[in-house]
């Protein structure tokens, strides 16, 4: 694992920041999460376009702007593929509010903290992304936008890491989780992705989800394809009426989804549809990018 933190690049061990930071107190911060697949970085101008917005809506001032976020990622990314003689990675990139006083009042924090940090990720076991996840439905609600908006890819991961410690405990894979409306989000860190009737649908990312960039690029692989897809509000019941369903994610990438609840959707098993995307985004992840080497 490598790390970039106050200007240099250091082993994953030896990086440390002050408990003053209020990304660590308040979890005021927003972050990226982003793959190297055949040394490339995968669509790096969203993650940016994103990660800007998500500082914009915070009131964050990325120092250096987004052009040094874009550097740091690349280098923190080279040096970790050079200590591991590998050419794939995940990365994850941090920009927290900074150093302030023990209260929550942002504008204690002078500079916001860039941290980058290189490694090897798996999100799911190899053998459930062939087979299929379980799902469960959460009994914690995706946040409305006026009281945390799920759009911003905020520090303050909560509500996400309480749906995933809910599904592990119930012994499934990963949360389901509605919004106030009752109508399907996400999973607890990925998007979800439904087939009915020949038709893929995910629900617009204004019902509680994130606008993920492997669910855009699935959508655009799908209209390439010649799938017909369309982001439609959906219910548990899309889930229990669709012939497959799958997450996508950068970190999960994309994998199928066997049951909800304990139910099995179509048939249980990984569906024709599902497979064809999951080869069209690895054959595209590994060919499009921005090159780290050059
Ligand atoms: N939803 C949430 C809550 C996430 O944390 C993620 C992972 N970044 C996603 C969806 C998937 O987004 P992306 O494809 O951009 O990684």
């Amino acid at each position: 694992m490598k790390v970039w933190l106050d200007g240099e690049v250091m082993d994953g061990a030896a990086a440390r920041i002050p408990v003053i930071d209020h990304g660590f107190l308040y979890g005021d911060g927003v972050f990226e999460g982003m793959r190297i697949y055949s040394r490339r970085l995968f669509r790096l101008d969203d993650h940016m376009a994103r990660i800007a917005a998500a500082a914009r809506a915070v009131g964050i001032t990325i120092p250096g702007g987004v052009e040094s976020l874009r550097q740091v990622a690349i280098e923190t990314a080279r040096a970790h593929l050079q200590e591991t003689g590998e050419d794939d990675a995940y990365l994850r990139l941090v920009v927290s509010r900074g150093d302030g006083g023990l209260g929550v009042d942002p504008t204690t924090c002078p500079v916001a903290r860039i941290v980058c940090i290189a490694d090897r990720a798996r999100i799911y076991p190899p053998e459930k992304m062939q087979s299929g996840l379980s799902l469960v439905t959460s009994s914690w609600r995706r946040p409305p936008a006026d009281v945390l908006d799920p759009r911003v890819k905020s520090l303050n991961y909560m509500n996400n890491a309480l749906a995933k410690l809910e599904a592990r405990r119930q012994g499934a894979d990963d949360a389901l989780l509605l919004n106030q409306a009752g109508n399907v989000a996400e999973a607890s860190v990925a998007n979800l992705f439904v087939v009915r009737e020949g038709v893929l649908m995910t629900p617009p990312a204004t019902d509680g989800a994130l606008e993920g960039i492997t669910r855009r690029t699935v959508l655009e692989l799908a209209e390439a394809a010649g799938i017909p897809n369309a982001e439609r509000t959906l219910g548990r019941f899309d889930l229990f009426a669709a012939s497959e369903a799958f997450l996508t994610g950068s970190g999960a990438k994309v994998v199928p989804v066997r049951s909800l609840d304990g139910e099995p959707i179509g048939k249980g098993e990984p569906g024709p549809i599902t497979l064809q995307l999951t080869e069209a985004f690895d054959r595209f992840a590994r060919s499009s990018g921005t090159p780290i080497d050059s």
